[in-house]
């Protein structure tokens, strides 16, 4: 499942990154040009536009209408709309900030890229193969582990 994010989830789109998930983001593009892209790559659009999300079910192309006012309600609607579920396994496995992949790191071979201290308290590193951006397994997941706790929260209680 891939996704096109428009210009205002930019932050939805980092999280279903972090999540896993092939998460295309286009801030500054027309409408036509995120039609024409999603077509192009087979990807499921993400906005909280009415009136694009007026065209895209008119052009028979598949997307999600969010209202865009919290990440939380955003992303469990989405999942709830396409009936799918977190894999927690792939968490951590896209960049967040160009869709690249992820791969682990030893210390070693990332240790001219990351502060000392860094360097010196984490064992788990993760590289971008396209931007080369460097991750650890720092604070950052533990609130994300939160987040995808209360997304499945959400959706379990709304299964009934
Ligand atoms: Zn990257």
């Amino acid at each position: 499942m891939r996704f096109l994010a428009d210009a205002m989830l930019g932050s939805v789109a980092r999280k279903l990154r972090i999540f896993g998930f092939d998460t295309l983001y286009v801030p500054d593009t027309s409408d036509n040009e995120v039609l024409r892209l999603a077509a192009a790559q087979n990807r499921i659009i993400l906005t909280a536009d009415k009136e694009l999300f007026k065209r895209i079910v008119k052009q028979g192309a598949y997307g999600v209408l969010v209202e865009g006012a919290s990440d939380l309600d955003d992303m469990v609607h989405i999942f709830e709309k396409l009936g799918i579920s977190m894999d927690l396994s792939k968490m951590g496995s896209r960049c967040t900030s160009c869709n690249g992949i992820l791969v682990q790191k030893r210390p070693e071979e990332v240790g001219e890229l990351v502060p000392p201290n860094v360097l010196a308290r984490y064992k788990g590193f993760w590289q971008c193969t396209a931007c080369h951006k460097v991750y650890w397994d720092g604070g950052h997941l533990g609130r994300i582990r939160i987040f995808a706790k209360n997304i499945e929260e959400r959706l379990a209680t709304s299964k009934g």
